[in-house]
């Protein structure tokens, strides 16, 4: 264990430090880091951090969206088609208004 009391922050001379990035070795205040997926992180590395995987993962969680877009597509176009089928399909006496005493739907 280091003894934190004795650093101070690397951007704030007079603050204690609370905590040590692991990426760059600086001892920072509880201003001054972030908390970045369980990791402790200080702002600048954070940053850096964030634009290297950021690009990618938006690219991916794009590619994600169109995939779910084209799914929902393909469902709601489904469905219409489906019901475009079911009502063709139905009898012509269910337009005619005998629909109550023939019960095209099967015995019930
Ligand atoms: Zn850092
Ligand atoms: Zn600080």
């Amino acid at each position: 264990m280091q003894d934190l009391s004795r650093q101070r922050c690397f951007n704030h001379k007079f603050r204690e430090a609370v905590a040590r990035c692991p990426e760059c070795g600086r001892f920072f205040c509880r201003e001054c880091i972030a908390e970045h997926e369980d990791r402790v992180l200080c702002a600048s590395c954070l940053n850096k951090l964030l634009k290297t995987s950021k690009v990618s993962s938006l690219r991916l969680t794009g590619l994600i969206r169109l995939g779910q877009f084209l799914c929902g597509g393909m469902v709601l176009w489904m469905f219409f088609y489906y019901l475009g089928q079911i009502l063709l399909s139905l009898p012509t006496s269910f337009h005619e208004g005998t629909l109550w005493q023939t019960g095209w739907w099967g015995d019930q």
